[in-house]
């Protein structure tokens, strides 16, 4: 009796656990970090289970969408002309690329990339620059060459080709904080290389701390001396920066935001910008659309819409001088 007793116990535990492997736990805080996109991830949340199955699943669903190393991505296949076809995370990406190519008066483009592949920040071989060269590439440049025909991206030429570095990063923590959330998660911080989206609280129980980082020349991302905290319970930040993605040419400093009206890496005092947003791909875009139009313009584009600001960092001869748009103070709590 004892015997059959104990067997009938051990069968329904084991059932249990067979029927539920991924049972709840206690509620924590999980971290999960790693490399994505050339870049590194720093993933917190608290949660019943640990989520890093579910975010890598994620990630690896937008890297098949809008990497450009990776050839089998839908932005690769439409570069190779292998196809018209687009995903849900392409469409969002280009309609609001669109968007802000209009309001940055065509500082940011995504169809800027024959330019950063021929000054060596792209997917192919840097090429021997030349007056010529920039312009033969610029006849490529220009998001009116292209458009979305339904689910197709058309192209005007098939030289056209289309780099999404400057809006993905931020577009993926949106996608991940989404996730996030879509599993009951309200405490979460997602970042992806400095790219940040934040609600709820910490491991503490209070507000998120992040940091805006001084930009110093720093081309292996090891310094992280902080500029500026926010502290939040709900943020989408991004910074661009032109102080780790350069090098120098016959002493002419060469960085990775490309002026697509020019063809020429920029070339001012703006060392970075960082820009909060509705969501995170709409601030990334904003900050590297800041980084080329550089302080004045950035300021002006800016403080003309209602659902963004910016920190601008900009270095004269010998000082370091910070420009904010006219909410940023209240968001910095100064
Ligand atoms: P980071 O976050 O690394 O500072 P950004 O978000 O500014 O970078 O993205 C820079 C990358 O975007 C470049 O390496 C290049 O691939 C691409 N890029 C360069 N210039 C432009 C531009 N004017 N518009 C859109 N993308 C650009
Ligand atoms: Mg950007």
């Amino acid at each position: 009796m004892k015997i059959s007793f104990a067997l009938l116990f051990t069968a329904v535990a084991a059932f249990f656990l067979w029927a539920y492997p991924d049972r709840e736990e206690e509620q924590r805080y999980y971290c999960n970090q790693g490399y994505i996109f050339g870049t590194y991830y720093n993933i917190r949340y608290s949660s019943g289970k640990d989520l890093e199955k579910g975010i890598l699943k994620t990630l690896k669903e937008f890297d098949n969408s809008l990497s450009t190393f990776n050839p089998k991505s839908t932005i690769s296949r439409i570069n190779q002309n292998k196809s018209e076809d687009t995903d849900e995370h392409f469409r969002l990406m280009y309609n609001n690329a669109l968007q802000i190519w209009q309001l940055s008066d065509g500082a940011f483009d995504i169809t800027v990339a024959p330019l950063v592949n021929a000054w060596g920040f792209g997917f192919s071989n840097k090429e021997d620059i030349t007056g010529n060269l920039i312009d033969s590439l610029l006849q490529y440049v220009g998001m009116q060459h292209i458009s979305l025909e339904g689910k197709l991206l058309k192209k005007s030429d098939p030289h056209i080709m289309l780099d999404a570095s400057a809006i993905a990063k931020g577009q993926a923590c949106d996608v991940v904080a989404e996730y996030l959330l879509s599993q009951g998660c309200d405490d979460l911080l997602v970042d992806i290389g400095g790219e940040i989206v934040l609600r709820g609280l910490n491991d503490s129980g209070e507000p998120w701390r992040v940091g805006i980082t001084k930009p110093e020349d720093d081309p292996i991302g090891k310094q992280n001396d902080i500029q500026q905290i926010i502290s939040s319970t709900s943020l989408a930040m991004a910074t661009s920066g032109n102080y780790r993605q350069f090098y120098y040419d016959n002493g002419i400093r060469r960085s990775h935001t490309i002026d697509p009206r020019t063809g020429f890496p920029v070339n001012h005092s703006l060392l970075s910008a960082t820009v909060v947003a509705d969501n995170c791909m709409t601030a990334d875009a904003l900050a590297t659309a800041c980084m080329v139009l550089g302080k004045d313009s950035a300021l002006d584009m800016i403080n003309k819409l209602n659902y963004a600001e910016c920190y601008l960092i900009c270095a004269d001869a010998d000082s370091t001088n910070i420009f904010m748009s006219d909410g940023m103070k209240q968001l910095i709590g100064e």
